[in-house]
């Protein structure tokens, strides 16, 4: 496993399983800068999204990178403000723009929106028959929200992006996604770094030489989760990366699995009818 291993999606796009997430980093040099050293660390994949407000600058990060478009995999995100039929279609417009961009990786809907959800999904499947995007999912969508989706639509998500690390270690909508092809991919994979002096992870890290946001990072690899850990900070960028060259034995992983304990950082689409 190394940091261009990529994973099969259920249409046969080829996704690395490791990416740069830019939630948070801020509009202008930070985010420029942030995929810039991301991409020279030898990340190939960013996910950013409308209402984090860079898009613009990824694109640019990007396009000044010299690296060839198609090497790098790009994810955006539907806000919830923009759901509908045209007005999602709109949006992806926007985004393209912003991105600089004439086609999409991969576009996910930030949020499961009631009411609103099926014409939004409609226009996505549109988009991706279009062949503007290479694939199309879903972002804090839970199995009823997934079960729901499924029942009307042509094309099947191949991704769901939700919160996910050993503290929230969602072992169901896993293996429910698993069930139906779909891909998890882990947001917050380091919990924001709210863990990390977790002392069963501080003890982990000493034995594999390592930090705990690495063993928090390589537990989702093995898991065949597809991670976006963020940071703006060229050092940790390349920290963060440098995960692809031990491996956590089968009795530590067991010993993870039962870190769990529905630790949230972020919002909790449960209650989302
Ligand atoms: P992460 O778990 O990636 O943690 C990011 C935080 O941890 C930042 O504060 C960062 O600080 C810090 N950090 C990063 N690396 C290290 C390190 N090695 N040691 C110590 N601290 C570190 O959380 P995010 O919520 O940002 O999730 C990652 C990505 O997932 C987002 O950027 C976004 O792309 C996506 N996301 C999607 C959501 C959705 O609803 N679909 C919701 C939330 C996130 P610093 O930058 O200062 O280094």
């Amino acid at each position: 496993m190394d940091i261009d291993k990529k994973i099969k999606l259920n249409n046969g796009v080829l996704m690395p399983q490791f990416g740069l997430g830019v939630y948070q980093a801020k509009q202008g040099d930070e985010t420029v800068n942030s995929v810039l050293w991301a991409l020279q660390a030898g990340y190939r994949h960013i996910d950013t999204a409308k209402i984090y407000g860079n898009e613009s600058d990824v694109g640019l990060a990007v396009e000044q990178s010299g690296i060839s478009r198609k090497e790098i995999f790009i994810t955006t995100k539907l806000w919830n403000s923009d759901h509908g039929f045209d007005s999602t279609l709109r949006a992806f417009e926007g985004s393209l723009k912003r991105l600089r961009l004439d086609y999409l990786d991969l576009y996910l809907i930030h949020w499961p929106q009631e009411n609103v959800r099926k014409d939004t999904w409609k226009a996505f499947e549109k988009l991706y028959a279009e062949k503007k995007v290479k694939a199309i999912g879903v972002s804090n969508y839970t199995i009823k929200h997934l079960q729901e989706l499924i029942s009307y639509c042509d094309v099947v998500p191949a991704v769901n992006q939700v919160e996910f690390n050993p503290f929230l270690y969602q072992k169901e909508l896993l293996d429910f996604c698993e069930s139906k092809g779909i891909r998890l991919e882990a947001y917050s994979p380091i919990a924001r770094g709210e863990k990390l002096n977790d002392e069963r992870l501080v003890m982990l890290a000493a034995k594999y030489d390592k930090t705990p946001a690495q063993i928090m990072l390589r537990w989702a690899l093995q898991h065949d989760i597809i991670i976006i850990p963020k940071s703006s900070h060229k050092e940790r960028i390349e920290e963060n990366s440098a995960i692809f060259d031990f491996e956590i034995s089968d009795d530590d992983m067991e010993s993870m699995d039962t870190f769990n304990e529905n630790f949230r950082t972020c919002w909790d689409p449960s209650n989302v009818k």
